[in-house]
């Protein structure tokens, strides 16, 4: 195993974009939307599991008068999404008449952001803005449009920095790829 390599259960992943990389694309993410919404009040909406990380370290750089909420779906089983979005953790906020910025992780077929934009959109919110750390143009297929993207990778599997395979992984604080 080559030293960038790592082994998560039954697989090996190589590391993708680096720490320092990641550190210096959440401030500048977090620097756009300070100049974007200067003046305004904003709740940001976190998509758990894998958001946690990315929006804490976004969050705490965020200089606006903010609040932050969860919501938890899951829509992956190991590898792959399922298609499907379960909800375990709902929407507990009242939202209405507010901005709002999604926190996702990564959008891959853009499913799950659809559910939480279709979401927002029934409670009446003012205006919704979408940030990801990672976007895999080559797998969205959903028009709405993502204000802010970190990093646009390939359509390969990734872990690490809140990203899981079958659980683990999250705690890696590089992104890695999936070695086939
Ligand atoms: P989508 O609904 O856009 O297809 O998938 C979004 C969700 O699937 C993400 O929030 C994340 O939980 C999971 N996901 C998509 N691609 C990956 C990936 O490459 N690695 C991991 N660990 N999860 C992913």
């Amino acid at each position: 195993m080559k030293s960038s390599e790592i082994q998560i259960l039954d697989k090996k992943f190589r590391e993708y974009i680096p720490e320092d990389v990641i550190n210096n694309k959440v401030l500048e993410l977090a620097e756009r939307i300070n100049s974007d919404f200067a003046g305004k009040e904003v709740i940001f909406v976190g998509v758990l599991n894998g958001s946690f990380i990315f929006a804490a370290d976004l969050f705490r750089r965020i200089r606006l008068r903010a609040r932050i909420t969860f919501i938890k779906l899951a829509s992956y089983a190991g590898t792959s999404s399922t298609g499907e979005i379960r909800e375990l953790i709902g929407w507990n906020e009242d939202l209405k008449g507010k901005s709002v910025i999604i926190i996702e992780d990564i959008v891959d077929t853009g499913v799950t952001l659809e559910h939480t934009v279709d979401n927002l959109i029934i409670r009446n919110v003012k205006e919704i803005s979408i940030v990801t750390l990672l976007l895999k143009p080559e797998a969205y297929g959903k028009k709405i449009n993502i204000d802010y993207t970190g990093f646009e990778i390939p359509n390969e599997f990734v872990v690490g920095y809140g990203l899981d395979y079958n659980g683990e992984g999250r705690n890696l604080p590089s992104v890695y790829t999936l070695v086939k």
